[in-house]
């Protein structure tokens, strides 16, 4: 490989272009700073982006916007315009034994739900006095707050499809990030009044053109201050004793160098420790046991709509090979280009699973067929299928998982010109809001 001999220097260096990445340069701008973003694909938004294909325009799965934070959704709204995003009332629902039950549950809309709340709140009478006091695991936490017949309703199969574990094997961290501290009866409280917590929140934005405008127009605000360097993997970082200060990737033009004062990284938490082992060892073997979870999307453009009333449905059940489904025409009106419909089939996996290693056409078969035998569609109104392959989609929160990720975040946060940020780069199961936030906050840590 040709090597770049010239090295230029910047004085902050940001790690990822995805949705985190932007958003701290976009904060650095005006502040007299260098700053330059490394990007290994070509293209910006990481997974808060927008793909465009046979005229349709499709999400990395569907994308919403609820911001609690008003002041950073002003900010949003001022990114994007406010004539350019699309208010809905959220319609999703879980699909079970051939029913198609509201999610959230709504004591108002459905007998089936009602039933299921009324079981859930004999099991919360029955709570009282037994709960486990220090819940670890995502099952005991589900117990704990919901009883089993929620657990059972949605949290057994549907854990062992998405994370491919037991909730016995999941961390109640996840649960606890997601649904905060909701317990059944405040969640019965939550379905008849309205919801309020951020999960089951009722009403949500969306930017015509895709959740991708978002990265789109704050990569188009930065351009003409910071460099993007696209289709750049970071290699190596090295440094002296204490501090890093030199960058090593590979670009289309070969190997290449970028000096730097201060480091942001959003990448995998995982290949920023690779990068760093060049330079200390033992980043080596910090990064074991660190895992992500990886989402395969088979993307199947239909020539009737819609086929779903709801925005996304979710399949709990084992024997349907996808775990949701967003209807992309039912988000914004030119999703799908003429009159037909684009379905986003999420399949979770790992990348040492079978799955994840079949190839595009076989994993295609498979969600066609899923979606037929259903009955949703037929053979006839497939179009065409195109599979993405999402790697390190959601951080892997195992019961334990801290026992493997803290000594690295100890270890990254004690190279004192290092910040980590955002949800890919410091491993947790942040939203796009808390990604804001998350740059806001490594933004005044740098200046
Ligand atoms: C299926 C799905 C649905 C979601 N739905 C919602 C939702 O409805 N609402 C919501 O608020 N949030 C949602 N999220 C979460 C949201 O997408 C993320 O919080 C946000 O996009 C994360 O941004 P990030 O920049 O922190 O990470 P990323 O988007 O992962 O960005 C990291 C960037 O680093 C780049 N990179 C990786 N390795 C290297 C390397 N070695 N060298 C250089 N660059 C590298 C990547 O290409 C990427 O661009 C969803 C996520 C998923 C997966």
């Amino acid at each position: 490989m040709e090597m770049n001999s010239e090295r230029e220097s910047v004085d902050v260096l940001i790690l990822g272009a995805g949705l985190t990445g932007l958003a701290v340069a976009e904060r650095l701008m005006g502040k007299g700073l260098k700053v330059a973003v490394l990007e290994k694909e070509a293209y910006v938004g990481g997974l808060a982006r927008s793909l465009d294909w046979r005229g349709f325009k499709a999400d990395i799965g569907g994308h919403r916007l609820y911001f609690e934070n008003r002041d950073l959704f002003a900010e949003i709204v001022a990114l994007i315009g406010e004539d350019r995003l699309i208010k809905h009332a959220r319609k999703s629902s879980a699909y079970r034994d051939g029913k198609f039950l509201k999610y959230p549950p709504q004591l108002r809309n459905s007998m089936a739900s009602a039933v299921l709340l009324s079981k859930t709140l004999w099991d919360a009478a029955g709570l009282c006095g037994r709960k486990t006091l220090n819940p670890l695991s995502l099952k005991d936490w589900v117990l704990n707050n919901f009883g089993p017949t929620i657990h059972d309703a949605y949290f057994k199969q549907y854990t062992r499809k998405v994370w491919g574990l037991e909730t016995d094997e999941m961390s109640a961290i996840w649960a606890q990030r997601r649904i905060g501290g909701l317990n059944a009866f405040q969640l019965i409280r939550e379905l008849a009044v309205g919801a309020r917590s951020k999960e089951a929140v009722s009403e949500f934005y969306y930017p015509r053109g895709g959740m991708g405008d978002l990265s789109v127009r704050l990569h188009d605000r930065i351009r003409t201050e910071v460099r993007v360097i696209r289709e750049a993997e970071l290699l190596s970082l090295g440094g002296d004793r204490d501090t890093l200060s030199l960058a090593r990737f590979r670009s289309p033009s070969g190997e290449e160098c970028l000096k730097f004062g201060k480091l942001v990284s959003t990448i995998p938490i995982t290949a920023l420790a690779r990068a760093l082992s060049s330079w200390r060892m033992e980043f080596k073997s910090l990064s074991e046991g660190v895992k992500y979870r990886d989402l395969l999307i088979a993307y199947v453009a239909v020539s009737r709509r819609p086929v779903f009333e709801e925005h996304w449905v979710y399949f709990p059940e084992e024997r349907i090979s996808f775990s949701r489904v967003c209807e992309f025409d039912n988000w914004c009106d030119g999703m799908a280009g003429g009159d037909g419909a684009l379905l986003g089939c999420e399949i979770f996996c790992g990348r040492a699973d079978r799955l994840w290693n079949s190839t595009d056409d076989e994993i295609a078969a498979l969600a066609a067929r899923s979606l037929q035998g259903l009955g949703f569609v037929t053979a006839e109104e497939i179009q065409a299928v195109r599979v993405l392959r999402v790697p390190y989609a959601y951080p892997l929160l195992y019961l334990g998982y801290e026992k493997a990720l803290n000594p690295l975040l100890r270890a990254c946060e004690s190279v004192p010109n290092l910040r980590l940020a955002g949800r890919t780069g410091t491993h947790s199961y942040f939203d796009m809001e808390e990604c804001l936030e998350d740059a806001k906050r490594v933004y005044r840590c740098l200046t």
